[in-house]
């Protein structure tokens, strides 16, 4: 199966492959916008809460300090003795535990004696051995000791604050206060890194206190640990920066001798972006999708005159057939009015290819489109149908009657001067009328076709106007066709030979080789009037003359070896023949195989084929002549060329239509024309025979207008090769 694309696919499929890379490129655009704005946004945002956490944290160790001190110096300046008394219980009572405070508490170090509100100490619990105890008391100043693990939770971290309680300069225990981790972790918790980040507490050594070191993988740990070594080395307070994997920022905390650290993975920010950037990429897409759609469905007019541009032909920029099916139907045919369809072909193109480069021909098709041009009209419309074929819809009969369509052909059939040579066009047009043959256009294009297939068959007209007699001539051809295929196969064509008569000497001179065929399909026997043209137009033609010449050549050898002497036999050579590829080199190939001398051949070549295209002729048949053929100009005085013209070509001999012959004797304008025919001939020394001689009365006229050589009825038929024979030996007898 093969793929047709319109042009209009092909844009759309252009267009969209345009869009992508338009989006791909915009894609990439936003993705580094997205990244780099991105990471300065999360960057700024984790910075702010950096110090906002900082700034709690240290608001709640300032705090903590400050009360445990002030707690301290109240215990201190009380004159009452430190122990089991209930004036101390009293005490802590009114220090109620507030800002985070979870237990406020004071320890004797004589004798261990420990008052602590909200906890009931295990019974043989002594805080002195407590390392937060150990730690105040060796600092002997307010102070936060490390984080460390409740004695009856093995999983409650807590944090304690001590201030030594002195009297008389004498260390005399420690007032204490304690919060739970959580409390700050619910801090840390606070903040929202939208996924992509996390805070941690750690210890001047990286170790990571908040939050629960299982929480925390292992990766990021380390990586954690190098960055506080790393500050820690560098004596910094407060760092941003970023490693490898992460971006962070830390802050110490001042009472504890603790670091805050936030990071963010880079990996997650990169993920981030590809997420934003995907998304808006979808946006564009649908923004796009829906913005075609409405153009579409809101008004279509938008975008027609762009598909309707992109119907046109791309050489001559005309209307395709497609598109011009539609424009006719739309514009012409719902009118219902009269109108008339033209195809409008050009019979010789495939030469033309052959001959001319690409862009030679593509200026021709331009230069005959402009041609067409001119005849139109203003209610009529001119499309491509083939690279060979225009298709034109008039919508008034009178605007496009038999006149114009004989000039329209006339002008197309003059030579095209493109780069310095002359190119020949052989146009034909076939006409429907609307409504009376087709009130569609299909129909009407089919009736077209049907009338320019009937031109062939009637050599001389270029054009013809759809009657319904020729769709069953078109059918007749499609039978006769059909049986000529069959009938070259079967071997029915066989060759009669009409002799050429010196009326002088009474010799024969020559014989000019007829086709003959009786078909067994059809059961009759076909005239090569009907089935030569047939054979042209049907694509038959160089086959059957190559069987034609086979069997000629074939004969002329046998009559050699025979030695029955007929100097010249004449073939009828078609124009698609003469023009064919190799049609010179398979003539030598054969007369080379058959032994014979291309002196004793003579071709015949039609006045009007030789005038189709001169040029391509005039090549051809010089090599021929050169070869020792000799060239018949076949029908002459039926093509109106001047004698002049025809002496540029290599001629040997004229043969005058019969159509000047008949009653020669009777119309004196035919014998004017036959003697001037006649006189010029002499004059550049052409042979001159007069065909079709059916009477005494014309042979008599001919001989005394000086025409002694002659060929027709009155002399002999067309005979089989056996009856020519004897013919000659009766002759020279
Ligand atoms: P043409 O080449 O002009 O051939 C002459 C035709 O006139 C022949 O008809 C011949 O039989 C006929 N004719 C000869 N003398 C007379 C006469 O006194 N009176 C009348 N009325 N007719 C006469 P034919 O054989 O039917 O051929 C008709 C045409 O068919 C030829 O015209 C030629 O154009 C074509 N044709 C015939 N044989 C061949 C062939 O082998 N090859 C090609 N390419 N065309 C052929
Ligand atoms: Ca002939
Ligand atoms: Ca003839």
């Amino acid at each position: 199966m093969i793929l047709r694309v319109s042009n209009k696919n092909k844009l759309i499929a252009s267009f969209v492959v345009l869009l992508l890379i338009g989006l791909l490129a915009s894609t990439t655009v936003a993705y580094f916008h997205v990244k780099s704005r991105l990471e300065n946004a999360i960057q700024q945002e984790i910075q702010l809460k950096a110090n906002v956490v900082a700034a709690k944290i240290n608001n709640l160790t300032k705090s903590m300090i400050e009360q445990v001190e002030h707690f301290a110096l109240h215990l201190n300046l009380s004159d009452v003795e430190l122990g089991k008394h209930p004036g101390f219980d009293f005490f802590m009572k009114r220090h109620p535990n507030h800002s985070g405070l979870e237990y406020l508490g004071y320890v004797v170090d004589s004798d261990g004696y420990y008052g602590i509100t909200n906890w009931q100490a295990p019974v043989d619990y002594d805080a002195r051995n407590r390392p937060w105890y150990i730690e105040g008391k060796l600092a002997n100043a307010a102070r936060f000791g490390k984080p460390y693990i409740s004695v009856d939770s093995d999983r409650e971290a807590l944090l304690a604050v001590t201030s030594p309680i002195t009297q008389q300069g004498k260390f005399v225990g420690l007032a204490t206060a304690h919060i739970k981790f959580d409390y700050v972790l619910a801090i840390l918790r606070d903040i929202d890194f939208g996924m992509v980040g996390k805070a941690f507490l750690v210890d001047q050594n990286g170790k990571v206190d908040l939050p629960k070191i299982q929480n925390v993988d292992l990766i990021w740990q380390n990586e954690v640990k190098r960055i506080i070594k790393h500050d820690v080395r560098a004596g910094l307070k407060s760092a941003d920066d970023s490693s490898e994997q992460l971006f962070y920022i830390t802050k110490s905390i001042e009472h504890i001798a603790s670091r805050l650290v936030f990071t963010v993975s880079k990996r997650a920010i990169s993920q981030k972006v590809y997420q934003d950037t995907l998304t808006l990429l979808i946006k564009f897409l649908l923004i796009f999708v829906a913005v075609i759609i409405t153009l579409y469905f809101s008004n279509r007019h938008i975008l027609a005159p762009l598909f309707n541009y992109l119907e046109l032909d791309s050489v001559t920029r005309l209307p395709s057939k497609k598109h011009f099916k539609q424009q006719v139907t739309q514009n012409f045919l719902v009118l219902n009015k009269p109108g008339r369809l033209l195809i409008i072909s050009m019979e010789n193109f495939n030469r033309i290819t052959a001959a001319y480069p690409a862009t030679t021909v593509n200026i021709l098709k331009n230069k005959i489109k402009e041609r067409i041009q001119l005849q139109l009209t203003k209610n009529s419309l001119l499309g491509n149908f083939s690279e060979s074929r225009y298709i034109a819809y008039y919508q008034s009969i009178e605007d496009v009657n038999n006149e114009l369509l004989v000039t329209m052909t006339t002008a197309l059939s003059e030579f095209y001067e493109i780069a310095g040579v002359d190119i020949y066009c052989d146009f034909r047009i076939g006409v429907c009328d609307a409504p009376e043959y087709g009130n569609e256009v299909e129909s009407l294009i089919d009736n077209a076709f049907s009338a320019l297939a009937s031109i062939c068959r009637q050599e001389n007209n270029t054009f013809a106007i759809f009657k319904p007699e020729m769709n069953q001539q078109f059918i007749d051809v499609q039978k006769i066709h059909n049986a000529m295929k069959k009938g070259l196969y079967a071997e029915e064509f066989s060759m009669v030979y009409q002799p050429q008569i010196n009326t002088i000497s009474g010799e024969l001179f020559a014989v000019e080789a007829l086709v003959r065929w009786h078909s067994e399909t059809l059961g009759k026997t076909v005239s090569p009037v009907e089935f030569i043209p047939i054979a042209e137009s049907n694509g038959l033609m160089v086959s059957l003359g190559d069987n034609i010449i086979r069997q000629v050549f074939s004969q002329v050898s046998q009559w050699n070896r025979e030695r029955i002497v007929i100097a010249k036999v004449s073939i009828n050579i078609s124009p698609l023949q003469l023009l064919a590829h190799r049609f010179y080199e398979d003539l030598m190939a054969k007369v080379h195989d058959f032994d014979i001398s291309p002196k004793q051949i003579e071709l015949e070549i039609t006045e009007t084929s030789l005038l189709k295209d001169p040029n391509a002729s005039i090549a051809i048949l010089n090599k021929l002549s050169m070869s020792g053929f000799s060239i018949a100009i076949d029908d002459f005085g039926t093509g109106y060329s001047s004698l002049e013209y025809l002496n540029t070509m290599p001629l040997h001999k004229l043969k005058i239509d019969r159509s000047f012959v008949i009653d020669i004797d009777k119309k004196a304008k035919s014998a004017v024309l036959v003697k001037t025919i006649i006189a010029m001939a002499k004059n550049l020394d052409l042979e001159v025979l007069a065909e079709g001689v059916e009477n005494e009365a014309e042979a008599s006229t001919l001989q005394a207008l000086g025409c002694d050589k002659v060929q027709g009825y009155l002399y002999s038929k067309p005979l089989t090769a056996e009856d020519l024979a004897t013919y000659v030996m009766a002759v020279e007898r």
